[in-house]
């Protein structure tokens, strides 16, 4: 029997609502990977990454593999072993970090900061003042886990003067808010396809430095993963029309990616961003008619990636599940340290729209009076409709 999934409105942590534009452009007919057509295709979307990430990488490309396979890349083609490099962790991500330093036999020094609150630079300055040497500097910028933004900027500056290379986490951050790559002298930069791209999930783009793809390019020893070895990609990903196999690139999963680009650079990046910001402003303008809070200071709160206290009495499992069923909406729940906590609200790409604001606040609002938490019904609903009228 063939499945069919329902239809659902994800408003989760990710995968994100994917556009209708883009399902239809991966059920376009599949061509070869090496076809002449397909290579265009592969330029296009180097270009239109190198747009969505600020970039002139050359080294651009999109990884045949999610996210954490774009983390993988960067560690293992970056670092040895031996290497020492400062990881920040302020959620789940960082932690995965730093199991990618330690596989590769490298040393990790921790920089911690309580979960919800973004990287200290403080912190990240005393880790460098006592460990100089240090390869690299690595960090989430946009933590999904928390719905925190840490300053990117600053942090890839910090790497830059001290010599260091920086490798950034941006799976959540790319398209929904500003990833400045060659503005903040990024060396290492990854990010997924199911957030803020509004695509399927499966793949992950990153993009490297001239200086990252130099380190790459004189390694002594080969890259531990022959197919994120990046000299072996680029063979296939590289410039020119004389490319060699390597992998069987995902080719629909290149058409969406290409698709979801050329929306992106349609609506215009700090469009984009605008967007974002804007229902999350009314998210939370509902949210806190609600007497809910988000647990991220206003400062450092991504607009994409809202992680909302849950009410003391309230069956935060429950909440979700009436939601799934009666509404087909998904919103995610607390991840690490913050489950059980925190519902994690997204507001990514395509799902950032005002009428998926609604849905969500009405349906939350009906779900927490069944559960007999005490709120004015309708006051939500309007303090919604007030901020999108502002
Ligand atoms: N890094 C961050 C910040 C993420 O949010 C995620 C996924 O949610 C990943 C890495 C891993 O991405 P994937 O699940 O696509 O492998």
């Amino acid at each position: 029997m063939s499945f069919h999934p329902p239809v659902r409105t994800l408003m989760g942590p990710g995968p994100s609502d994917v556009n209708p534009r883009i399902s239809e452009a991966l059920a376009r007919p599949t061509i070869g990977h090496l076809d002449p057509m397909f290579i265009q295709l592969m330029d296009e979307t180097k270009a239109l990454l190198q747009y969505a990430f600020r970039t002139k990488n050359e080294l651009t490309l999109p990884v045949s593999a999610p996210g954490s396979a774009g983390m993988e890349a960067c560690f293992v083609n970056l670092i040895d072993a031996g290497d020492t490099v400062i990881v920040c962790q302020n959620g789940v991500f960082g932690m995965r970090m730093k199991e990618n330093v330690e596989r590769i036999g490298a040393q990790a020094v921790m920089v911690e900061d309580a979960w919800g609150t973004a990287i200290s630079i403080d912190k990240v300055e005393a880790a460098i003042a006592t460990h100089p040497d240090a390869k690299a500097l690595a960090f989430v910028h946009a933590e999904t886990s928390t719905g925190v933004q840490s300053n990117a900027q600053t942090l890839c500056q910090l790497a830059s003067e001290n010599n260091m290379l920086s490798i950034v986490d941006t799976v959540t951050g790319l398209g929904g808010i500003n990833v400045d790559v060659d503005g903040w002298g990024a060396d290492a930069v990854y990010s997924g396809t199911q957030k803020c791209l509004s695509c399927v999930p499966g793949i992950s783009p990153v993009t490297f430095s001239p200086r990252a793809q130099a380190a790459i390019k004189e390694r002594k020893t080969p890259v531990q993963s022959w197919f994120l070895d990046m000299n072996l990609v680029m063979g296939y990903w590289g410039e020119g029309t004389q490319r060699s196999y390597h992998h069987t690139a995902p080719v629909n999963a290149i058409y969406a990616l290409h698709e979801s680009l050329t929306i992106l650079k349609d609506e215009g990046l700090e469009n984009s961003w605008a967007r974002h910001t804007s229902n999350h402003t009314a998210l939370k303008a509902g949210l806190e008619a609600m007497g809910l809070s988000l647990i991220v200071n206003e400062q450092d709160r991504l607009p994409q990636l809202n992680a909302v206290s849950i009410p003391d009495g309230v069956d935060e499992a429950l909440v979700r599940k009436q939601l799934l069923e009666d509404y087909s909406l998904e919103i995610g729940a607390g991840l690490g340290q913050l489950a059980g906590k925190v519902w994690r609200i997204g507001l990514m790409g395509y799902s950032s729209r005002p009428e998926n604001v609604r849905l969500c606040i009405t349906s939350l609002e009906a779900a927490l009076l069944g559960q007999g938490v005490e709120l004015t019904p309708g006051a939500a609903i309007t303090a919604v409709n007030a901020s999108y009228a502002d």
